[in-house]
């Protein structure tokens, strides 16, 4: 099983990630828990180029790093586990590509769509579960946690953030059946309870 977690900065992808993966394990499940970008070797030095480069980045480029982040990903680390019929928790996937890259940099949710499907080679998560929340209160808790560290894409414009979500809520709309959408807002155990009834089918419990 393949399962992607995806919105803003902030929003508790990882703490629900972490949550979620100890209930699998509990339940004898074997759990992946992965990331995009910086999932591979090759992609924690992708990972640097595209969150703390300096100097100005192409968004072409910028786009292509992320797309050749996930191909190297995807095919070393995703579908192996995939094949060993592991379940893989991963935090972003192809979707926060569409919302950053194509919506809010303005590179076109279809072409941005189109290389990284290529770079995954069609690969599609059996569901995605999208936490939305305010943005403003996303980039609070993420002030609040690591300080002034802002990396590159969270020090952009509030109106980029909002244009995130924004797309990543279209997204949800077009495909209600691989989309779930949590309100990132409630508490940490609410938003849990709400994740683990989807993902309890998906992995028979
Ligand atoms: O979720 P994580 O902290 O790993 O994301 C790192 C940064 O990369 C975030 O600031 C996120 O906004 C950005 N990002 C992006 N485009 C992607 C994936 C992540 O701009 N496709
Ligand atoms: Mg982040």
């Amino acid at each position: 099983r393949f399962i992607t977690l995806e919105g803003g900065d902030g929003a508790g992808k990882t703490t629900q990630a972490e949550l979620l993966s100890a209930w699998l394990v509990e339940h004898g499940r074997t759990v992946l828990r992965t990331r995009e970008p910086g999932g591979t070797e090759l992609g924690l030095r992708i990972r640097e180029i595209v969150l703390h480069e300096r100097g100005h980045v192409s968004p072409r480029a910028e786009a292509l790093l992320y797309a050749a982040d996930r191909a190297h990903h995807v095919e070393t680390v995703v579908r192996p586990a995939i094949a060993r019929d592991e379940v893989v928790l991963q935090d972003r996937y192809i979707d926060s590509s569409v919302a950053y890259q194509g919506v809010a940099r303005g590179l076109g949710a279809e072409h941005i769509r189109s290389v990284s499907a290529w770079a995954a080679d069609g690969l599609v998560p059996d569901l995605t579960i999208l936490l939305d929340l305010d943005v403003t209160v996303g980039r609070a808790r993420v002030t609040a946690a690591r300080g002034d560290t802002f990396d590159r894409l969270e020090s952009e414009a509030e109106a980029f953030h909002e244009s995130v979500r924004q797309a990543f809520l279209d997204m949800a709309a077009a495909e209600p059946d691989r989309f779930l959408v949590v309100d990132a807002g409630g508490s940490t155990e609410d938003v849990q309870r709400a994740i683990r009834v989807a993902v309890a089918p998906l992995v028979a419990i």
